[in-house]
């Protein structure tokens, strides 16, 4: 009998990638997604495949959880509020999303014998200064008035619900810290920076950087991210453990400007944004680099990145491409551009892509 696994937050973009795998391995696969932030189009290339069911509807839901929760073998829980830009604007919506659909889908797991890989953050080490980051260093917030750390703050509860349930419950949870995770349906409404980059780059918008462009980020490739879910559920080793997942080099977020700018041919200007202008928000803090410590992921599984930053942007730019170009067809033009703080901003139509 094949397995069968529940994905919340499966129309999202990590969700979809996972779903995707997890059909091709075999598996059955339940999707529950609210297309908050996730979209039915996302899955659309898997209507109709045997094997899959979608259930829309929220992971805070008790009625729903818990039976898709009962028929499972392994829940992958993704269900959360993601996305710096989402967070600093909806921090409510942020904190009860993430802390009360991680409760839920705990308790049902604990009542039914059902293993769980909860979905973190690197964010959740803050502004730890060191180079690297390993799952047992200290994590470093800032104060509560600053919203951007109720992320962080809610994905710490979710992990220390999780590794509670393990201890005091015997469930088999492992929890999985992702660094900047990137690839192809990933959309830059929600602030994230390589899919900002790409269509601004397309469009000949300005590239928005952000602060002086020296903060650095691991950007990791969706399809390892998933490998590393997907043998992490499967391992006895993982059960009770906090794994970091991401790339193990490193790049600044200007020379990230000037990559995307040179894969693309683009004619775009790189531009710097200061932080109060970008979030508009007082005192947002950003954090100046992000590196995880894989050694833990890589001895367990043999975790080892499988592509580089312009392998990664090559697939991106090709998806964004044909998104770019089907939204102009349909006549919804999104471009991402300037101050962007309350929306995407519209822009002008790009000539490649003018009918
Ligand atoms: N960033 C940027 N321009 C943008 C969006 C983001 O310079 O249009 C920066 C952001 O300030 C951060 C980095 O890119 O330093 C990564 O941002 P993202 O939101 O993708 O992920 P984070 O690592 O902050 O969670």
């Amino acid at each position: 009998m094949s397995p069968r696994a529940l994905v919340t937050g499966g129309a999202g973009f990590i969700g979809s990638h996972l779903t995707d795998e997890l059909l091709h391995c075999g598996w059955r696969v339940r999707v529950l997604d609210d297309l908050s932030t996730g979209r039915r189009g996302n899955l659309a290339h898997l209507d109709g495949k045997a094997g899959l069911t979608f259930f829309s509807g929220s992971a805070t839901d008790p009625e729903l959880v818990e039976p898709l929760v009962a028929e499972s073998d392994v829940v992958f829980h993704l269900a959360a509020a993601v996305g710096v830009r989402l967070v600093v604007e909806q921090p409510v919506r942020t904190l009860s999303t993430n802390i009360r659909a991680t409760e839920l889908v705990l308790e049902a797991a604990a009542r039914h014998r059902v293993k769980v890989l909860v979905a973190s953050t690197s964010e959740v080490y803050g502004k730890l200064d060191v180079e690297r980051f390993a799952e047992t260093d200290d994590l470093v917030l800032g104060p509560t008035h600053k919203s951007r750390w109720s992320y962080a703050a809610s994905k710490i509860i979710d992990e220390h619900l999780a590794l509670a349930y393990a201890r005091e419950k015997d469930l088999q949870v492992s929890v999985l810290r992702l660094f900047n995770t990137i690839g192809p349906r990933q959309t830059g409404q929600y602030g994230m920076v390589v899919p900002r980059f790409v269509r601004q780059a397309l469009s000949g918008a300005p590239i928005t950087v952000y602060g002086d462009g020296t903060q650095r980020r691991s950007f990791t490739w969706v399809g390892d991210t998933v490998h590393a879910m997907i043998a992490l559920a499967q391992h006895p080793g993982a059960a009770g453990e906090v794994f970091n997942v991401g790339h193990t080099k490193d790049t600044s977020i200007g020379e990230l400007a000037q990559m995307v700018k040179r894969q693309t041919h683009s004619r775009s200007e790189v531009r710097c944004v200061p932080f109060a202008e970008a979030y508009d928000t007082a005192g947002f803090e950003d954090m100046q680099r992000r590196l995880p410590d894989t050694t833990k992921l890589r001895k367990l599984i043999g975790y080892r990145p499988t592509l580089n930053l312009p392998a990664m942007l090559e697939a991106i730019v090709t998806y964004q491409r044909a998104e770019l170009g089907r939204e102009v067809r349909e006549g919804v033009v999104r471009h991402l551009q300037g101050r962007t703080s309350r929306g995407s901003g519209v822009g002008t139509i790009p000539s490649s892509f003018r009918g």
